[in-house]
């Protein structure tokens, strides 16, 4: 409820202040509030009173909105509303974003683990080498490796129960390497690669936390129950609770080979999209020819060629497949017809027709079209000395 005398509605000011007389003046004067005073109505009819009327004249003119009059609004919020979001936020002193935030708070994370690897990131935990600034004498001794000190950078990073979970589960996502012994580097290397929208950049990140979180689990475990689990019974945790999260989420990630095979490694369940299958024609070569199809394939962790010769009569003689670096796309396109040639070369065939749904390499290796430089020396190593290719477009 708004004061119609004391509180600064007016734009004028404080109606005290404007019209120090006029209280008692004021037949209302048991009316106090603004509403009483002005109201959807409009304005109460006692201003309307010769004796009034010119001093309130000017009040009048105030322009407000008023079936909004007594109605609280919560100025931090924009709608005017009170939530809770917004009294923190008003309260709090905003600062920039650690850069490890968006691998502890994302969409889908596990609040229990989030809120420990918070704490363990911070150092807000009390490991053995805090408890030493309150109990002097304290065991310092790491109860996962019984190697080293305790603290947290040692429990996370440099611990070598701890470096082998998250080596295996790093293998398991395709990455092969070996964690920074430093928790500050291991915070910048983990933004630049959790980066992803996907339920598998998600399960990634639910690794981290989780092993954190299942990892200080074990620790307490040892210290204060005096109970010890192996490392791959710790692995085994981290690893159902993930699978867990991730197959209630459902994965929309890409069907990649690579997703695929994480999703293999993990246990996920992936919900494949199965595209309608395309028709395309294909002809049996003549009777004296051998014709061999090929293809490759680029991905993000490496690139693939494959091939298939057959028989006049459809029948496969032989196929081909092999993993590549990663090179262009038309690179592998031209390595497969290379393989292609070669193979058939090996078989003594006379008369070749090669098929690829690659029309730039087709010509390329046709020599209807210039090519790039790079990949000159490989076309012309067959191109030239092979005078049975025949080449069309699939
Ligand atoms: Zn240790």
């Amino acid at each position: 409820m708004i004061d119609f005398w004391s509180q600064p509605w007016h734009p004028k000011g404080i109606i005290s202040n404007i019209l120090p007389s006029h209280r008692t003046k004021l037949a209302l004067a048991s009316a106090h509030s603004l509403s009483q005073i002005h109201n959807s109505n409009g304005w109460n009819p006692v201003l309307s009173k010769p004796s009034l009327a010119e001093e309130f004249s000017t009040l009048k003119e105030a322009i407000f909105n008023s079936e909004n009059l007594n109605i609280p609004i919560w100025k931090p919020s924009t709608s005017g509303y009170f939530s809770t979001k917004s009294a923190w936020n008003a309260v709090r002193t905003i600062q920039l974003k650690p850069p490890w935030h968006d691998s502890i708070w994302f969409p889908g994370h596990i609040p229990r683990h989030s809120i420990v690897a918070w704490k363990a990131i911070q150092d807000k935990l009390l490991t053995k080498d805090n408890l030493l600034r309150f109990i002097p004498f304290v065991d310092t001794q790491c109860p996962l490796c019984c190697a080293e000190n305790e603290s947290v950078n040692h429990l996370l990073f440099s611990c070598s129960y701890l470096a082998w979970i998250w080596r295996v589960i790093l293998r398991r996502f395709g990455t092969r390497r070996r964690p920074k012994k430093e928790l500050k580097e291991e915070e910048q290397w983990a933004p630049k690669n959790f980066r992803g929208k996907g339920q598998i950049s998600t399960a990634l990140k639910l690794c981290f936390t989780s092993s954190i979180y299942h990892i200080l689990g074990e620790r307490n475990n040892r210290v204060f129950e005096n109970s010890k689990s192996h490392k791959s019974v710790v692995l085994g945790r981290i690893i159902v609770e993930v699978r867990i999260k991730i197959n209630c989420l459902g994965i929309s990630d890409l069907p990649s080979k690579v997703n695929h095979q994480i999703a293999d490694n993990m246990g996920f369940i992936f919900n494949t999209k199965f595209y309608a299958p395309r028709l395309c024609s294909w002809s049996l070569p003549s009777a004296n020819e051998i014709k061999v199809n090929v293809d490759a394939s680029l991905e993000e962790s490496g690139g693939g060629i494959g091939g298939l010769l057959r028989h006049h009569d459809g029948s496969c003689i032989v196929m081909f497949s092999k993993l590549t670096d990663r090179e262009e796309i038309f690179a592998l396109e031209i390595l497969a017809i290379e393989n292609g040639v070669k193979l058939a070369s090996a078989l003594g065939t006379q008369y070749l027709w090669i098929e690829s749904d690659s029309l730039f390499a087709v010509k390329s290796v046709a020599g209807e079209t210039k090519y790039p430089w790079k990949q000159s020396n490989r076309i012309k190593s067959y191109q030239n000395n092979l005078g049975w290719l025949h080449i069309l477009e699939d």
